[in-house]
């Protein structure tokens, strides 16, 4: 008989990973196994090909009914969620229709007379492969869907049942070699305490979910699965990507200690919702959100977002093969404007080039449209502008549902807007041959201030269009020649360069002399340490992920508009990036 073995007591383990969604979670470890299921291979006979294609079409139809169910399911959640899970399982069924991952698969049983589940796992392969070669959060996350797909078929195929996150007792902690979307939203916030897996991404799915709970979560940490056990305890720090396995008790009660302190923040923070921005010294300061799929939309009212200022349409355009029509942009958009209720959504036009790629849209211009200083934004638009003025009819159309702005990416001439301004115009023609309904008066049309020729020549460009957003991301970019998505020079990239402040101060007040609204929709717009600068320099609208408004709502109401704009001052006399971040932390210290 074995002899059971006395365990030996492990020691504390530290892991890193990626903070996805902030907080502090204290548990013990419920492991979620995800189904690893053999997948078998074989051939099948010339004869047995329809057979198979039959077999495969009911493993699609049983999926789109098991997704129908979980729906409906997830519309008698009553947390916040209950939306989010609704549209990615949406996208599911819409996946398990005629899509490429469908098709595909069909395609293989026929051409390599392979079983459907092998031709499910080599089509899956494929695709993560292509969307790899792209290298692009965005896509990483739709290939997590994929996957997801991929897996249910296979569970369909080979009758294995598939595993939803059970009941667990309170104070779980889930850990995973990767948590799907689906299964996080499912998670019962009462019980799981937080999440931590091997995979995963900041953009992904299940990230989102995990905000939309409020669950604090750590992604992509390695050798998590190695070290923690069933039952061991366990701490994770979604601000700082850490992760803790059988914590000391002195480690133990600084996450505590952290835990109470960052509770009572959240508190407090949630009670800004309807208060205004107002600051110390009575000037109101508009707070926006970023948007970047219709899943986030949820979380912007829970933000108490003052509207939309930079809805970025990428997504439409992306994880497909061909290309949005009007209605499908114009039935898309309207999901994402009529809750807004007549609180203004500045809706993007496509800005795919540089790293954001789409192949569909991108065609013959590949080459150039893969450069940041090729044909990105609005000279993509321009160079193909049957497409910019299907976008531009999509964007009339939903104007009928509440207050639409459209704002133009990586503008750098006034001759760019001109031209934008003439396909709206035609855009609007055709509609109104169509009898289709739009607001009144033709949408706002304002310029991304992202690029330094944009920046120096701003006086020009406020003439010519209705109001700037400033992209204070690809505007450190390229005035300090700096790839973004580089990390060998991130440490360069730093948007107190005197050069990049001088550029926003110049647009800036280039806009306020026109009399056109400014706002800034760049990351800086989000961090509270920036906010008394850009105020300083006469800002008052900002855009932002919404989970941060809260935060910056705080920033608002403790500073005083006299005093920001005095310290901006001082700092826009420096040469050093170093002073000027010393001088804006101890003016941040103090008011
Ligand atoms: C920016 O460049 O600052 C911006 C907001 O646009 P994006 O991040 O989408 O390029
Ligand atoms: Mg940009």
């Amino acid at each position: 008989m074995a002899k059971k073995r006395k365990q030996k007591k492990r020691g504390e383990a530290v892991f890193r990973g990626l903070g996805v969604s902030p907080g502090i979670g204290i548990g013990v470890v419920h492991l979620h196994q995800t189904d690893a299921v053999t997948v078998p291979e074989y051939r099948i006979p010339q004869t047995g090909i329809a057979a198979e294609r039959e077999r495969f079409a009911k493993a699609t139809a049983a999926a789109r009914r098991q997704i129908g169910r979980l729906r409906a399911k997830a519309k008698g959640m009553s947390n916040s969620a209950a939306g989010e899970l609704d549209f990615l399982l949406d996208a599911y069924q819409q996946m398990l229709k005629n899509s490429r991952l469908v098709r595909g698969v069909d395609q293989r049983i026929v051409r390599d007379r392979i079983n459907a589940e092998a031709a499910v796992q080599a089509e899956v392969a494929e695709i993560a492969e292509a969307f790899a070669a792209m290298d692009d959060a965005y896509l990483a996350a739709r290939l997590d869907d994929i996957r997801e797909v991929g897996r249910r078929l296979i569970g369909n195929l080979t009758k294995t049942v598939r595993k939803i996150p059970s009941r667990m007792p309170r104070d779980s902690i889930v850990v995973a070699q990767e948590m799907t979307p689906a299964d996080t939203a499912l998670l019962d916030p009462g019980r799981a305490a937080g999440i931590t897996a091997e995979v995963g991404g900041a953009e992904g799915h299940t990230a989102i979910m995990a905000r939309a709970l409020g669950l604090p979560a750590v992604l992509a940490v390695p050798g998590l699965l190695k070290g923690a056990r069933a039952g061991d305890s366990i701490v994770i720090d979604g601000d700082a990507g850490q992760v803790v396995v059988n914590p000391s008790p002195a480690t133990l009660a600084v996450f505590q200690r952290l835990r109470s302190e960052k509770q009572r923040e959240k508190r407090q923070l949630s009670r800004l919702k309807r208060q205004p921005a107002i600051t110390l010294d009575g000037v109101e300061v508009t707070l926006l959100a970023n948007v970047e799929l219709p899943i986030e939309m949820a979380l912007v009212n829970q933000a108490g977002a003052a509207g939309i200022g930079l809805l970025r349409s990428e997504f439409m355009f992306m994880n497909r093969e061909d290309l949005p029509g009007e209605e499908e942009q114009f039935q898309v958009l309207r999901t994402m404007v009529e809750p807004m209720e007549g609180k203004p959504v500045t809706i993007r036009t496509l800005d795919v080039g540089g790293e954001k790629i789409s192949g569909a849209v991108m065609g013959d211009f590949r080459e150039s449209a893969s450069s940041a200083l090729g044909l990105r934004g609005i000279r993509l638009s321009l160079a193909r502008d049957e497409l910019l003025e299907i976008q531009f009819r999509a964007c009339l159309r939903v104007s009928a549902f509440g207050n639409v702005r459209i704002l133009l990416p990586m503008v750098t001439t006034v001759a760019e807007v001109r031209q934008a301004r003439a396909i709206l115009a035609r855009a609007a023609r055709r509609l109104k041959r169509r009898g289709a309904a739009m607001a009144s008066a033709l949408p706002l049309l304002g310029v991304m201030i992202e690029v330094p020729g944009a920046a120096l020549a701003a006086d020009a460009l406020a003439q010519a269009c209705d109001f700037f957003a400033i992209g204070s991301n690809d505007l450190t970019m390229y005035t300090l020649a700096v790839d973004r998505g580089d990390d060998q020079v991130a440490h360069l990239y730093n948007p107190l360069h005197p050069a990049i402040l001088r550029l926003i101060q110049f647009a800036t007040a280039a806009a306020l002399r026109a009399r056109i609204p400014v706002s800034v929709c760049g990351e800086i717009a989000g961090d509270p340490r920036f906010l008394a600068l850009l105020l300083g320099l006469g800002l008052r609208e900002f855009s932002m992920t919404p989970s941060n408004i809260p935060r910056v709502k705080k920033r608002i109401l403790a500073l005083d508009s006299i005093a920001a704009a005095a310290r901006a001052g001082v700092i826009m006399d420096q040469m050093d990036a170093g002073r000027i971040a010393m001088l804006l932390d101890d003016f941040n210290a103090l008011a």
